[in-house]
């Protein structure tokens, strides 16, 4: 079975010992291709180095986490637009806006997303979406640029029933993490993870967080690898109550078609 982590955080310095090791074994899960997230400038021009070292098997994403949206300035704009026609990065992101804990201030995310937005429109290629407790401004500026953009996931998606199916009315795709593993604050996404068609599910770890919590023999450490992808794509398969082999396929190929591998 093939699959592919769209959502590892591999520049992460809880790789910085061992992250060759990291994606040989994810590869030897069956773990295929990684798709690196940029959450920053910077974060993203270190994405697109390592993708550089591991061809065909390593993409990034590059772009501007609403965290960081408060440092994010005119020259990074300009350095990002020539980031995204690079051939290894194939998603805008992650971008969005995030009001948990308003890292940044509220105005200027979304400022900085509605920028990510339009340059979506400018060059052809998907964005990798964030949203955190903004799900009503997130779904408004996206309703806008829905016609003018190709595409997007909704990475680590861990919303209600009603987000779920107003995401999917914007035709996006949706992705899910190891969040779906947990059988206590994971419930809610268990009971609606058979409401994502087929044609519009993808996988992702999110390491080095979001552990799974239901690894058996328990890891000794907290940190999450890509190699625990087919782990998550086993317990998405058994609670959609299809074959393994099925959601494998299925979700490689929605990511291989979304990502233009
Ligand atoms: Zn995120």
């Amino acid at each position: 079975m093939n699959w592919i982590d769209i959502g590892v955080n591999l520049t992460n310095k809880r790789f910085d010992n061992d992250r060759e090791e990291v994606i040989k074994n994810a590869l030897n899960a069956g773990v295929k291709q990684q798709i690196v997230t940029g959450t920053n400038l910077t974060e993203s021009e270190n994405a697109i180095q390592l993708c550089e070292q591991f061809p065909n098997v390593l993409f990034s994403t590059a772009g501007c986490h609403p965290h960081d949206a408060e440092r994010f300035t005119e020259a990074h704009y300009s350095k990002l637009a020539e980031l995204v026609k690079l051939s290894t990065v194939v998603a805008i992101g992650e971008c969005g806006l995030d009001f948990n804990r308003n890292f940044s201030p509220a105005n200027i995310q979304l400022d900085v997303f509605e920028q990510q937005l339009r340059l979506a429109t400018k060059v052809s290629k998907p964005l990798f979406l964030h949203e955190r407790d903004a799900f009503d401004q997130q779904l408004e500026l996206l309703s806008i640029y829905r016609n003018k953009i190709i595409g997007g996931v909704v990475h680590c998606f861990t919303g209600s029933k009603e987000q779920l199916l107003a995401y999917l009315d914007l035709d996006l795709y949706i992705g899910i993490t190891g969040w779906i593993c947990d059988e206590r604050r994971g419930q809610r996404l268990r009971d609606i993870i058979h409401l994502i068609p087929g044609n519009r599910l993808m996988i992702e770890t999110d390491a080095p967080y979001l552990l799974p919590r239901d690894l058996w023999p328990k890891p000794k450490s907290n940190r999450n690898i890509p190699e625990y992808l087919p782990h998550i794509g086993r317990v998405i398969a058994h609670l959609r109550n299809v074959p393994v082999e099925q959601l494998s396929e299925q979700s490689y190929l929605n990511s291989t078609h979304f990502f233009g591998l």
